[in-house]
């Protein structure tokens, strides 16, 4: 189909199916228990695939090309609309599936992501593995048709809320990242312990996972057994891409220069009104347009056949820093309304924003740290010695 006729397909569904009362009030957060027209919102979404537009309909995707999805996020940003289907299975384990599933595995685990069904958590992290995450020892013991798992993950995002998780397990003492394997399992079943971590500001948005005897189907083995050292940095590249492409999530759609504008108003040129202000942003504009440029030459590339997997790092840290700088920006040029925690004073838009802008702080520590990045970079990229 024509581009056009695409977009005017896309503009009439929305049109058609977004309810009005969700306008402008942007994607849930993880926590929310959504209401009948978020509910109503993620069932029809999920059924047409354009969710996750890219993956093949045959495992609840739409098939279509990357210019394609580009208008659907662009017709939704227009009507005040958001993508529903989201969360760690479409950004990280989805991707991982396609390129490393079997079909039984693609076909059971991937539609319900696109409907939205099934939200998934990330077992990687330990109490002595975070940024050597290769010295994990949550262990697997191969008991014929199933494995059992015994240990402890911890920073495991809404492990609380979640239904499955994929895990790294040790499969092998005798080797480091040779002896890891990459499991799907069940969260609820009896054995696996969820306790949320309590932070300062009340929030519990992640949790440690204490698991004793859980079982995992060899079916949910993904790759071979002591092979998912290489699948799990590969999920990681995923992670990192899509952290970096997080930059215009901001405040339910709404553009930076937009909040700029209401809030300093515009010179006699039309211009915005505050000098210093307005060559920040723009500088801020171009380095965000660079990280999306330069992520869909990543995915040319990688559609052409070649595989840039450690350019996600450079990504990861030059898409964070624009996100970081974009949210200090929007905190700035609100001024007070920008400070506001609660009250009748801040609006919702408000209210969200600061807290976009402190989360945004931990966006140089998940999927690896800055400076984890920066050895990765150093020593795949630059081929420095370690
Ligand atoms: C909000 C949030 C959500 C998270 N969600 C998840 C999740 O869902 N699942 C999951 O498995 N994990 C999750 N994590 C964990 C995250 O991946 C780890 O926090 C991260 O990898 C760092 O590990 P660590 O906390 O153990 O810190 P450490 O590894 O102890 O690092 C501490 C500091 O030392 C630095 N450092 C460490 N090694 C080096 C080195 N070789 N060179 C230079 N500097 C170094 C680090 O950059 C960091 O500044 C989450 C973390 C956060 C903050």
């Amino acid at each position: 189909m024509a581009a056009d006729a695409f977009r005017t397909q896309v503009r009439d569904w929305i049109a058609d199916h977004f309810p009005t009362a969700l306008a402008g009030r942007g994607v849930p957060t993880d926590d929310e228990i959504l209401d009948d027209d978020r509910l109503a919102w993620r069932a029809a979404f999920g059924a047409t695939g354009w969710g996750v537009p890219t993956w093949p309909t045959a495992y609840g995707g739409a098939g279509l090309g990357r210019a394609e999805a580009r208008i659907i996020a662009q017709e939704l940003t227009a009507a005040h609309a958001y993508n529903p289907i989201g969360g760690m299975g479409v950004i990280m384990l989805g991707p991982t599936l396609l390129e490393y599933g079997t079909e039984l595995q693609k076909l059971r685990h991937l539609p319900p992501i696109a409907r939205g069904e099934i939200r998934w958590c990330q077992g990687f992290s330990e109490p002595g593995a975070g940024s050597d995450l290769a010295s994990l020892q949550c262990r697997a013991e191969d008991r014929g048709d199933h494995f059992l798992l015994n240990g402890q993950k911890i920073w495991t995002s809404y492990a609380d809320l979640a239904d499955w998780c994929f895990c790294l397990v040790r499969t092998d003492t005798s080797k480091k990242q040779g002896g890891i394997s990459f499991v799907l399992f069940d969260m609820r079943q009896s054995g696996v312990e969820v306790r949320p971590i309590r932070l300062i500001s009340g929030d519990s948005p992640f949790c440690e996972t204490f698991l004793s005897d859980v079982r995992a189907e060899k079916d949910d083995l993904v790759g071979d057994l002591n092979g998912g050292w290489g699948i799990a940095k590969r999920l990681l590249q995923h992670e990192r891409s899509a952290i970096s492409d997080s930059g215009d999530i901001m405040a339910g759609g709404v553009s930076l220069v937009e909040i700029a504008r209401e809030a300093v108003g515009l010179d006699d040129d039309g211009r915005l009104a505050d000098p210093d202000l307005r060559a920040r942003i723009i500088q801020n504009e171009m380095e965000q347009k660079l990280v999306e440029l330069t992520l869909a030459r990543v995915a040319a590339e990688a559609r052409a056949g070649h595989v840039g997997g450690s350019a996600s790092s450079i990504l990861k840290n030059a898409g964070v820093r624009a996100f970081q700088d974009r949210a200090e920006l929007i905190v700035e040029a609100k001024g007070l309304q920008g400070l506001g925690w609660e009250g009748d004073g801040f609006s919702e838009q408000e209210l969200t924003l600061v807290r976009e802008w402190l989360h945004g702080k931990a966006w140089s520590i998940f999927g690896g740290s800055d400076e984890v990045q920066n050895n990765i970079i150093a020593k795949q990229i630059l081929g420095l010695p370690s």
